[in-house]
């Protein structure tokens, strides 16, 4: 017996290559089936629960998309816009397809997905408690700044409001009255005294 033969390097990357390449005919490839049955190999089976590491509900938020974009494809076309299956209709302002899941439980099968366009998927998925919270978040973040507070130059970017003279109004409105547009309202609260920005009228009108 010999041991602790080593093979050559060469002979190495010889046997790695002996084979590549190489064209099986149908019918080798057949009997090379039928020997592997023989033994009792099967092959691997690597679809849903008979997976090894199926998941099921456990699976997350990516891999439930993924799961249904290898079994159907990618989504290419908005099936409510084609046929308004939703209770609005598609607006028509992407050509940006997704899946989209309408029971929310992700359930594996193609009747609890459909194929939207951005927008239908985004307005399907906003629900009125949603929309709710955005606003409320929007609301707490858009402030009132009063007429102590305003330091020129320094207006933070969530100011919605102006009190001035005992008046609480939004910043497009003062801009409106005084005949100029907002981005100039703005400017002018940036390089000028809040009393000149809000009682010089716009002087082209
Ligand atoms: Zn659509």
């Amino acid at each position: 017996m010999i041991t602790g033969s080593k093979h050559k390097p060469e002979s190495i990357v010889k046997m790695k290559f002996i084979h590549s390449g190489k064209i099986i005919s149908e019918e080798t490839k057949k009997r090379m089936s039928e020997a592997q049955k023989r033994i009792g190999n099967k092959p691997p089976i690597r679809i849903n629960n008979e997976h090894h590491s199926w998941k099921d509900d456990m699976a997350c938020y990516g891999s439930k998309h993924t799961w249904i974009y290898r079994r159907f494809g990618q989504a290419n076309k908005c099936e409510n816009r084609e046929e308004q299956i939703l209770n609005f209709k598609c607006r028509n302002k992407t050509n940006t397809f997704e899946w989209c899941n309408i029971s929310g439980n992700y359930i594996r099968e193609r009747s609890d997905w459909l194929k939207l366009c951005r927008s239908c998927h985004r307005l399907m998925d906003m629900t009125e408690e949603k929309m709710n919270k955005a606003l409320k978040a929007l609301k707490k973040a858009q402030q009132t700044l009063h007429e102590g507070q305003f330091k020129k130059g320094q207006i933070p970017w969530n100011v919605k409001y102006i009190t001035f003279n005992n008046k609480t109004q939004s910043i497009t409105t003062w801009a409106k009255k005084l005949g100029i547009n907002h981005t100039a309202l703005l400017w002018r609260l940036k390089n000028w005294e809040l009393e000149r920005a809000l009682t010089t009228p716009n002087r082209y009108a």
